[in-house]
């Protein structure tokens, strides 16, 4: 049942003092929320995840770090979509509306009270920081009420977790040292992950990430937000030799990745190829049909457009598995994990199985790959067990690195 039910449940305070004093300084509201605590290592493994980086609200209860016993995402997809990106004052509105429904949701589906819960743990960066503040503030609330711990965890973490929880056991499982391939609208990062959830940044993206190419070369078409899914949809009716792109070549850090040239090149093949007629035909459909379906779509996209689309995807997904390679190569990788929204991709799933990698490659099942709750309180539950908790003073961090 729904636990969220108003001021009775309010326990007291251990001493009787008001949390939310005038002029507390945050060394006091640290002794006070310390005090206020319940148990410190409370014996329950279940953990209530709240997520609101971007433009998804979610909220989910995993046990033991990898039980997803509810997984809520309340998706702000159709509010962003007309705009053609995530607009930031939008997205905390939608979370604001959002976040009781869906942790409420999130504890009925688990069959779970909060006084069941052993922890709360929050993304407290990186993302847009109105957003951030709305999950923050949330979980911080419910874990004093509660006196519930609070764990503050990393997004990018998240996204790596998606993966390590579900494959920590089980014939292949991961093996250590791993590289992690982070991928997604917000972020193209590698990184090697150590035995006890250590990392180290090899290689991230100097101007776009792949998700935000995708989404951009789709918005210039005529295709809706987000892009990924239309192209990954559409990608097998084309051609991917057709258009040759260059791959980018890095200077300094052979590592890094480059996606704005591809998404130049993208617009240089549209100006030259007088395709106007066709994008406002697209434009026209999604404007008719909330989501048009495959059939709609190849409708209105002749087969130069289609060979456009299959080389883009083929281009970018090189560009990922190549310095996946030779990053894993770098550190004598014996797993690659692959995650976040782009991990979704058909093209790329197919690609990186086929390399036959002398490794195994690990993908999160797709409703793990773009951003939801499980993941946080999933890569909470090391820190749980190690009784790393937040205090009233954690800020959220719109660039919160993770190594
Ligand atoms: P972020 O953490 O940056 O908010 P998510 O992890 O939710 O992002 O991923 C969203 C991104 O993933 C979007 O850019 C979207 O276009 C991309 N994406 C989703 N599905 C696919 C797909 N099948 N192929 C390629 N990109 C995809
Ligand atoms: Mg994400």
């Amino acid at each position: 049942m729904p636990v969220l039910d108003g001021q009775s449940r309010l326990p007291p305070s251990a001493d009787g003092s008001s949390f939310t004093s005038q002029g507390a300084t945050n060394a006091a509201a640290v002794i006070l929320w310390a005090k206020h605590r319940k148990h410190p290592y409370v014996s329950s493994s279940r953990i209530l995840g709240i997520e609101s980086s971007c433009d998804e609200t979610a909220a989910a209860v995993v046990a033991d770090g990898s039980r997803i016993l509810s997984s809520v995402v309340s998706s702000q997809i159709a509010t962003h979509a007309k705009y053609g990106g995530v607009v930031p004052e939008l997205a905390s509105r939608e979370h604001l509306r959002a976040i009781v429904p869906a942790v409420r949701l999130a504890l009925e589906q688990a069959d779970t009270r909060m006084e069941e819960l052993g922890a709360i743990a929050v993304t407290q960066g990186p993302g847009l920081v109105g957003s951030l503040l709305v999950g923050m503030t949330y979980a911080k609330a419910l874990a004093f009420v509660h006196r519930l711990p609070l764990i503050a965890v990393n997004h990018i973490e998240g996204h790596i977790h998606a993966v390590i929880s579900q494959h920590s056991s089980g014939d292949p499982c991961i093996e250590y040292p791993a590289l992690a391939l982070v991928v997604s609208g917000g972020h193209t990062h590698l990184y090697e992950v150590r035995e006890g959830f250590r990392y180290r940044l090899l290689g991230r993206t100097r101007d776009d990430a792949a998700g935000e190419a995708f989404d951009k070369v789709a918005k210039l078409l005529g295709f809706g937000y987000p892009g990924g899914p239309i192209i990954d949809a559409l990608a097998p009716h084309g051609d991917p030799e057709a258009v040759r792109f260059t791959l980018a070549k890095m200077k300094g850090n052979a590592l890094d990745f480059s996606f704005s040239g591809i998404k130049t090149a993208v617009l240089r093949w549209v100006e030259a190829h007088g395709m106007s007629a066709e994008i406002t035909a697209r434009r026209e459909l999604l404007a008719a049909v909330h989501r048009p379906s495959v059939d709609e779509w190849l409708r209105v996209t002749p087969r130069a457009t289609l060979d456009l689309l299959a080389s883009f995807q083929a281009t970018v997904i090189e560009e990922l598995l190549k310095r996946a390679a030779a990053s894993a190569e770098e550190i004598g990788a014996r797993s690659l994990i692959v995650s976040g929204g782009v991990a979704c991709n058909s093209g790329l799933r197919i690609a990186a199985e086929s390399a036959a990698l002398a490794y195994p490659v690990f993908f999160p099942e797709p409703g793990l790959s773009t951003d939801n709750a499980a993941m946080i309180a999933a890569a909470a539950f090391p820190k749980f067990l190690r009784g790393e908790f937040a205090d009233a003073t954690l800020k959220a961090d719109a660039n919160l690195a993770l190594a």
